[in-house]
């Protein structure tokens, strides 16, 4: 059985990889989102009770190696991951999506290391898109008399600034939507992580065509561990680690 630490598409995709090759996978959600999208194959909701929980899931279970194919900003669960799979002995496999470091438009753009750079970044801008996510908002709260356009895929159970428009959505998004919805809002600023991947790409092309700053959260590092940056690899991986594991090995 291979858990798969998802929340994200390539974590689906590479659970309907694997279910397809008969390799039986277990999904792991952490269950932030109402109405998540669903993998194929077994859905686990739920976080795991930090390291030592996720230690106990996997002595518990017939979990033969583990992929973490969760967001690149979901740097806690990577780390207990990678914690759990030393302790465990079991393989683990990270599956990160490439950022956006080589679109043409990066070498303008301020990176900054993290949400607090980000907010002293763009404090001068008016009229700010935030795309950073739910859980960033708190960081935020200098920007209340902003007439900020945040874009979130689920509402936050607090209140936010009566000044701030919401729009709420999943994706993904094409550039004539991006283009309009910069053009509406009067967007003077693009504040985003890292995220990588094409699903939300277009906000960057837009910003690029509308000559509108962008201030980009740079990655969190992470332990070193195997690495891929698709579900098709990550599934040769495991087809390969299988074969090679003696008791699943066929014979003649
Ligand atoms: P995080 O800060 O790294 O994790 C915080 C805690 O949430 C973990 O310690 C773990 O709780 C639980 N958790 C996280 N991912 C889990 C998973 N796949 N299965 C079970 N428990 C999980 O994570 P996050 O940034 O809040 O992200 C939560 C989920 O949303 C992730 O699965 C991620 O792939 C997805 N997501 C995140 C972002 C983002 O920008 N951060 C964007 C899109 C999707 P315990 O310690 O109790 O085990």
């Amino acid at each position: 059985m291979i858990l798969i630490l998802g929340g994200t598409a390539e974590a689906r995709k590479l659970a309907a990889l694997l279910s397809e090759a008969g390799h039986p996978v277990t999904s792991s959600l952490a269950g932030r989102v109402s109405n998540p999208a669903m993998p194929v194959g077994a859905v686990r909701i739920g976080g795991f009770g930090g390291t030592d929980g996720l230690i106990r899931y996997l002595r518990g279970s017939s979990i033969t190696a583990i992929v973490d194919a969760t967001h690149p900003f979901a740097a806690t669960m990577s780390e207990h991951a990678a914690a759990a799979a030393a302790a465990t002995g079991l393989p683990l496999l990270r599956l990160t999506r490439p950022g956006w470091s080589g679109h043409p438009g990066a070498t303008s753009w301020i990176w900054v290391p993290d949400l607090h750079e980000a907010v002293a970044a763009g404090d001068s801008s008016n009229r700010p898109f935030i795309t950073t996510g739910r859980q960033t908002l708190d960081a935020y709260a200098g920007w209340a008399q902003k007439q900020a356009l945040v874009r979130l895929v689920e509402m936050p159970a607090a209140l936010l600034p009566t000044a701030w428009t919401v729009v709420r959505s999943r994706g993904p998004y094409d550039l004539d939507s991006e283009l309009e919805l910069f053009t509406r809002y009067g967007v003077d600023l693009l504040v985003t992580k890292d995220s990588g991947g094409r699903h939300t790409i277009a906000k960057l092309d837009a910003a690029g065509r509308l000559a509108v700053p962008v201030i980009i959260i740079a990655r969190p590092p992470l332990a070193a561990a195997p690495e891929v940056g698709d579900p098709v690899a990550a599934a040769q991986w495991i087809s390969d680690l299988e074969l090679h594991q003696p008791g699943d090995q066929q014979s003649g």
